[in-house]
């Protein structure tokens, strides 16, 4: 069997990177999200095992040194990470899985997995990204402010990315994403042609 493709989607905080992932996890019954393990405290609306992973510092750090995380980084002042055993398993068999972290661990993932298909999804424009922040109500002012300012480190490093998104209309970036998967999966380099048994 054919291995699934792994896929980063990574953009400011704010831009709806979380949405746009949940609903092509519900179109896609091949695509399976990973759970990242973060040391940041769990919000009012989130859940363990759902949303992440929550982890003290120390266990946090036994996972790096045991070699248990595909990547991780220091993003707004807490810890994250993807568990590496179970974006293995699901590739290996045949599930796309979808990554949905900063662009410091895309820059690791990406060496590791050259072969990733690397989507950031940009703002409409950054106004709009200081509303969302703030319309959300899950960070305090200071929290927002941090966020806005990464949000300006993070913007500059699309470019290393393979393709960009637009999140202005929910419908239209998730079309966008389906489109890049969808255009990624009939790739000859991926070995498309396989399916006609050649
Ligand atoms: P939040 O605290 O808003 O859930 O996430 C903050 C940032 O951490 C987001 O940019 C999100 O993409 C990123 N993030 C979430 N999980 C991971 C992960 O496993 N690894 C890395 N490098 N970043 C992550």
């Amino acid at each position: 069997m054919a291995q699934g493709l792994l896929i980063i989607v990574s953009g400011p905080s704010g831009v709806g990177k979380g949405t746009i992932c949940k609903e092509l996890v519900e179109r896609r019954p091949n695509l399976k999200v990973s759970i990242s393990c973060t040391t940041r405290e769990r919000r009012r609306n989130e859940e363990e095992g759902v949303h992440y992973f929550y982890k003290t510092e120390e266990e946090f750090n036994r996972m790096v040194m045991e070699g248990q995380l595909l990547e991780h980084a220091y993003v707004h002042g807490h810890q994250y990470g993807t568990p590496k055993a179970y974006v293995v398993d699901m590739l290996e068999k045949g599930y796309d899985v979808l990554l949905e972290i900063d662009v410091q661990g895309s820059i690791a993932a990406m060496k590791s997995y050259p072969d990733a298909v690397t989507v950031f999804v940009l703002p409409p424009d950054r106004d709009q990204l200081r509303e969302r922040l703030q319309n959300r109500a899950t960070e305090t002012p200071e929290q927002i402010a941090l966020r806005l300012r990464n949000a300006e480190l993070e913007l500059f490093m699309v470019k290393e990315y393979q393709y960009c998104v637009i999140n202005d209309k929910l419908e239209d970036a998730v079309h966008d994403v389906e489109a890049i998967l969808d255009a990624e999966h009939c790739k000859v380099s991926r070995g498309a042609q396989g399916a006609a048994g050649l």
